[in-house]
């Protein structure tokens, strides 16, 4: 059972409220070169489209800085609204002076506190960004991440233990150090003027462990809306294994009010993927719904051919390319379940407890496929156009059970 959702401010991101009972929110973050207009307005609108309902940019140069907003300009062009969230690091105070274009067009600052610069230089560069936040009231993410960890805080930190009677683990100061650098920089914010309801906090690391320790400590300590998400998960099955595992912890104990799954996608691979395994996290447990979701069980030596593991492929494919139309025509689509199965074992059960199924013929099973909707049997497919017959099925049940929107 899900544990209630932790108590937080909320904070108004362009169009979208985070934190405090709105829904948990689905982020990505583009890899184009932002300084490339239209490369990055593309990739945007279709992080969009899949359903990232905030996307991060990188601003490093102050080419990528002067094509924000133009960036902006595009998007509205292309119909897009998605709150566009700068990431800045080293530069960031420069180019945010510099460009104030640019300053205007973000809906959100993130600000990793161990990269604004070194020494004497930290603590002015962290505050010019933190004023320039102020001037154009825009609230900013303070995103610790320990790959770049502030040095001067961990070496304090580390000193500190070495003195005591009996010293922490070294792993655990550098839990501790994460977790003060996000609280301290965050009350430096305030101290600087930033209203405590434009803060957000993120604490990233890439172990599931150290993860799940950080975000209970902070969850602990502060009101502060959340960003939930490993860094550096990795590529194909490791990376969603492991943000799965670690988010969906924290996500269980109430603890998450954003979440980003950081793929590394393959050569030429497709960025959305990490929106669409953010949704599926927040789907399959429970916490979101946004599209139908398609059970299929694993298959075994009782479906010998390929055309179990082809429908069931068939169905999902069709089913999320139909839902942006779906979402704009019918209210509560997206909580439909359908189940495809392979055989008569579990077949004809679960396709009961879904809104739509089809049992497979197994190995050595009579050729025929029979359909439940609503836990009743309306008809058995059978012969060469049972994927087809099933989507016109999909389909009819959609347009019967779901409620046409009003016009607007
Ligand atoms: S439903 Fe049938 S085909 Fe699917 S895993 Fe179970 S026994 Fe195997």
């Amino acid at each position: 059972m899900t544990q209630e959702r932790r108590r937080s401010v909320v904070v108004q991101i362009g169009t979208v409220r985070v934190g405090g009972s709105n829904p948990i929110a689905v982020q990505s973050m583009t890899n184009t070169d932002t300084a490339d207009v239209e490369a990055t307005a593309q990739q945007v609108r279709a992080l969009a489209r899949a359903g990232s309902e905030l996307v991060r940019v990188t601003v490093n140069t102050s080419e990528a800085a002067a094509a924000i907003p133009h960036i902006r300009d595009r998007l509205e062009q292309l119909g897009v609204s998605v709150p566009l969230i700068g990431d800045f690091h080293f530069n960031g105070h420069k180019l945010l002076r510099e460009h104030p274009a640019c300053a205007e067009a973000l809906d959100k600052y993130r600000i990793n506190p161990g990269n604004v610069g070194r020494g004497s230089k930290r603590d002015p560069q962290f505050a010019e960004m933190i004023e320039t936040a102020c001037r154009y009231g825009k609230p900013v993410r303070i995103g610790v991440n320990w790959g770049s960890l502030d040095q001067d805080l961990l070496t304090r930190l580390m000193d500190e233990n070495s003195a005591r009677s009996q010293p922490l683990p070294a792993q655990q100061v550098m839990r501790n150090a994460v977790v003060l650098s996000a609280l301290e920089s965050a009350s430096r914010a305030e101290a600087l003027g930033l209203p405590h309801d434009r803060i957000v906090l993120s604490a990233k690391v890439s172990g599931v462990q150290d993860l799940i320790a950080i975000y209970r400590d902070l969850a602990s300590r502060c009101d502060y809306p959340l960003h939930v998400g490993l860094t550096e998960a990795g590529m194909g099955s490791k990376g969603i294994v492991a943000s799965t595992a670690g988010i969906a912890v924290l996500l269980q104990e109430g603890i998450g009010d954003t979440i980003r799954v950081s793929l590394t996608p393959e050569p030429r691979g497709d960025r959305t993927q990490e929106v669409i395994v953010a949704q599926e996290i927040l789907q399959t447990m429970g916490l979101r719904a946004f599209s139908p979701l398609v059970v299929a069980c694993p298959g075994c030596g009782r479906t010998t051919s390929t055309f179990f593991q082809e429908l069931a492929q068939r169905i999902q494919s069709h089913v999320r390319s139909r839902m942006p139309e779906w979402r704009k025509t019918y209210v509560g689509v997206e909580n439909m379940t359908v189940a495809v199965m392979g055989c008569v074992v579990n077949g004809p059960g679960e396709s009961k407890h879904a809104n739509i199924g089809i049992s497979l013929p197994g190995t050595g099973e009579r050729p025929v496929a029979p359909v439940y909707e609503d836990g009743a049997k309306t008809v058995t497919l059978k012969g060469e156009r049972i994927a087809e017959e099933f989507q016109e099925i999909i389909e009819q049940y959609v347009a019967r059970k779901y409620a046409r929107r009003e016009a607007p």
